[in-house]
């Protein structure tokens, strides 16, 4: 037999993940240098020192095992969260934690729900079960953000079949966030039979009065799962690590399908020290917002409409093929994301760098 007959229906039909252009692969394409990376939604300011100080002195342990059941990390989660140790699943990134989810609660004759244009890895961890994935249509930008989640549409698609729901909030690639009104409303018309997952994979940036804060829903929804990373604003891309929140049982049943030892030592370290140094995420998110306010402001100067964000990256309409623009950014050494996959052919999504990474692109834009 022929592998294409062997493999899992599910998996042959799968598309794989598609990350940002690694900054050394363009450098080999083009023989260029100075490159400014803004595709992958990662810290300009690079990691914490303290995170980089403790990553170092777990160095010498490396021929030990990690401490399988993250005992330090945990702890200094639960303190930070006013959280119960027992509620937390560690992951090597969050993206294990959401594939974690899926091996506990789905499989070929369940579903899950997810909004069109939201985080690729919904899709990829529901298919590689053989899960069903349902698709909401977007926010109209009437009643709900532009191409935001539709909370009616999402709830229009549950059925007995339906398992979980992926609920990404702020949502990756189009910054559009739910207000805690809306997503309490939403909870409390749940049936019993599903759970919600809301990734938070980007909250620490998010200022909004009304943005939620959803590990505030635990006590009340014993289905719900908050997902949140050290990727992002802790900027620790590189090291994976990211964690779940929900009750101890549903942490009971995550940790039955992890990997024995799925967060390594460096994470469990880096990870630990990074949740101690305020400093650096306070420098960190007001970076962010001078950034978002500079490449909104510049949109809007050059009269090109994109989707107001409040995460570490902005996503804008270019007008055309995007798929061109981004290849011209890229020969002037500026790796942006485009997102057609997503469903959104004409917009590139920018990750939010320095003021000084953000003119480069605006200047590469304007050669476009
Ligand atoms: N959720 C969302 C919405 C994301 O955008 C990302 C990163 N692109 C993740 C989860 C996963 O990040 P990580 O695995 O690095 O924690």
């Amino acid at each position: 037999m022929k592998v294409h007959e062997l493999v899992l229906p599910a998996v042959g039909k799968l598309m794989p993940y598609i990350p940002g252009k690694p900054v050394s692969e363009l450098e080999r394409e083009l023989g260029i240098k100075n490159i400014h990376k803004l595709a992958s939604n990662e810290n300009p300011l690079g990691p914490s020192p303290l995170a980089l100080a403790a990553v170092r002195s777990a160095l010498d342990s490396l021929y030990l095992y990690p401490d399988g059941s993250g005992f330090e990390l945990k702890a200094a989660l639960a303190r930070k969260l006013a959280v119960d140790a027992g509620q937390i699943t560690l992951g090597n990134g969050s993206n294990d934690v959401l594939e974690l989810v899926a091996r506990a609660f789905l499989s070929n004759d369940t579903a899950a729900v997810f909004s069109e244009h939201a985080f690729a890895v919904y899709p990829i961890v529901t298919q590689a079960v053989g899960a069903e994935a349902r698709i909401a249509c977007a926010g109209d930008g009437v009643s709900t953000a532009r191409y935001g989640h539709d909370l009616e549409a999402m709830l229009a698609l549950i059925d007995e079949k339906v398992r979980v729901i992926f609920i990404a909030n702020p949502n990756n690639p189009t910054g559009t966030w739910l207000r805690r009104s809306e997503l309490e409303h939403f909870l409390a018309r749940l049936p019993d039979y599903v759970i919600t997952v809301i990734d938070e994979a980007y909250f620490e940036y998010v200022s909004e009065p009304e943005y939620p804060d959803a590990l505030q829903w635990l006590p009340k929804h014993p289905n719900l799962i908050v997902t949140r990373t050290f990727s992002k604003a802790y900027g620790l891309a590189g090291l994976r690590a990211g964690y779940a929140v929900s009750s101890p049982e549903i942490a009971d049943y995550l940790n039955r399908v992890r990997q024995p030892f799925n967060v390594n030592s460096l994470a469990l370290a880096g990870a630990a020290a990074a949740l101690d140094d305020a400093a650096h995420l306070n420098s960190t998110v007001q970076l962010n917002s001078a950034g978002l306010l500079q490449l909104s402001q510049a949109f809007v100067t050059r009269g090109l409409d994109f989707i107001p964000s409040v995460a570490n990256f902005i996503t804008v309409d270019v007008g055309r093929t995007a798929l061109e623009v981004y290849e011209t950014l890229l020969r002037a050494g500026v790796i942006v994301r485009p997102v057609a996959n997503y469903g959104l052919p004409r917009h590139l999504r920018v990750s939010v760098g320095t003021a000084k990474q953000n003119n480069a692109f605006l200047d590469a834009l304007d050669q476009a």
